[in-house]
């Protein structure tokens, strides 16, 4: 527990929240901002942050709570769509860094739009080096 982390006082229950989903190792409620209204954070019980420092084995736990979360937006809530998304550094946006899912529903009237700002590889050899980087820091 991280004791200024508003999600570990969620948790901890110092602070509300409307909760969708618990089990023993995961807390789910709704986005007080909802992007589109049924929102959800999924969140480890245990402090964590950032994603790719998390056990294994809790997030496991943690991405099938996100699938049990998102199931029951989609018959709850009859959305014929939905997003998860997770953020990691202030840069890629993570306002809270206690590691979050965020499941939202879509419908087809929402309205909502993301801001994909596609690019493109100047070339072949440069997407081969970019994707050499990457491959070489594989560990086992
Ligand atoms: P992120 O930008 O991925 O860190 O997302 C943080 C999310 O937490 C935002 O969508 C906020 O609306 C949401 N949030 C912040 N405080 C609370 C709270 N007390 N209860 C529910 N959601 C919250
Ligand atoms: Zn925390």
């Amino acid at each position: 527990m991280s004791t200024d982390c508003i999600f570990c006082k969620i948790v901890k229950g110092e602070l509300p929240c409307t909760r969708i989903y618990e089990d023993e190792d995961t807390l789910a409620f709704l986005d007080i901002g909802p992007i589109v209204k049924g929102h959800c954070l999924v969140i480890p019980k245990r402090h964590h942050d950032p994603i790719t420092s998390m056990p294994a084995s809790e997030l496991q736990a943690l991405i099938v709570a996100v699938q049990k979360v998102a199931r029951a937006i989609e018959d709850g809530l009859q959305s014929d769509g939905l997003n998860i998304t997770q953020a990691n550094g202030s840069v890629a946006g993570q306002v809270v860094p206690h590691v979050h899912f965020h499941v939202i529903p879509r419908f087809t009237w929402d309205g909502h739009s993301w801001n994909w700002n596609a690019q493109s590889y100047d070339n072949t050899d440069e997407m081969a080096e970019c994707a050499r980087q990457i491959c070489d820091a594989f560990k086992d």
